[in-house]
């Protein structure tokens, strides 16, 4: 009885058939910084996530980053960015963002989702920054959590790029790669987060979402990741993963 070939049993590096592969039985052990520096050249070409281009070009600051990631939730980099520059062009404070009523903010969010929904969210922040916090927004990740629609990932990524404070944010991207490297196995990017602070040495906390968000936007995608050509392939379990590029 022979076996059917598909494109599954075969060795991505050597093109042989997995059990009479060599390399299909030698994943080295896993090297999370070897991994990262690897990716770091991978993804050069690419644009940097929007948080990380937008602190480059000086809306760093925790209030900004926390409002650019308010207008990234369930919106595509591309617009995430020309959207927070038309709004840091009108409003870069929380007073400024005060002084704005709920229509304007909503007009300058068009292109996001949730425009409207967006536009109360920054009002009821910054509106708490000004009146509970005498305009100064503690940058610690309880405070943080504690405004209206702001989750544990906005949280970190806004801590992280804006104080440099060590703070690992779990997108979709970041959560997919690292479940299909096996390096957890997880359902949720809550669970997720859970694990990699507890693997993750602290020094490399901020870098997860800078390199695995474009890694996982460009190569390993989605819908058939580019493993054939993956600089980490040789350590990637490539859990999930039944078809790729
Ligand atoms: S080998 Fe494939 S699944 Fe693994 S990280 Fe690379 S692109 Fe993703």
């Amino acid at each position: 009885m022979s076996a059917e070939i598909t494109e599954r049993n075969l060795c991505d590096i050597c093109g042989q058939l997995l059990f009479i592969c060599v390399y299909s039985y030698m994943k080295p052990n896993f090297d999370l910084s070897l991994i990262l520096n690897r990716i770091e050249d991978a993804i050069k070409p690419y644009p940097k996530a929007a948080m990380f281009e937008l602190a480059e070009r000086g809306y760093g600051s925790l209030f900004e980053q926390l409002i650019s990631c308010i207008v990234s939730i369930r919106t595509l980099d591309e617009t995430t960015i020309p959207v927070s520059l038309r709004l840091f062009d009108t409003a870069r404070t929380p007073e400024q963002f005060l002084a704005l009523d709920i229509p304007t903010l909503t007009q300058i969010l068009y292109g996001t989702t949730y425009p409207d929904q967006k536009a109360y969210t920054m009002r009821g922040i910054a509106d708490r920054i000004v009146n509970e916090f005498g305009g100064n927004l503690p940058a610690d990740f309880v405070t943080l959590t504690s405004l209206k629609g702001v989750g544990p990932k906005c949280a970190n990524l806004a801590l992280g790029v804006a104080t440099g404070q060590a703070a690992i944010s779990v997108d979709i991207h970041v959560h997919r790669v690292v479940n299909r490297w096996g390096y957890v196995q997880t359902k949720q990017p809550e669970q997720t987060l859970k694990v990699l602070e507890t693997q993750v040495p602290r020094e490399q906390w901020v870098n997860i979402n800078r390199l695995l968000m474009p890694f996982g936007k460009h190569i390993c995608t989605g819908t058939l990741p580019h493993c054939s050509t993956c600089p980490v392939l040789d350590y990637c379990e490539q859990v999930g993963v039944e078809r790729h590029r």
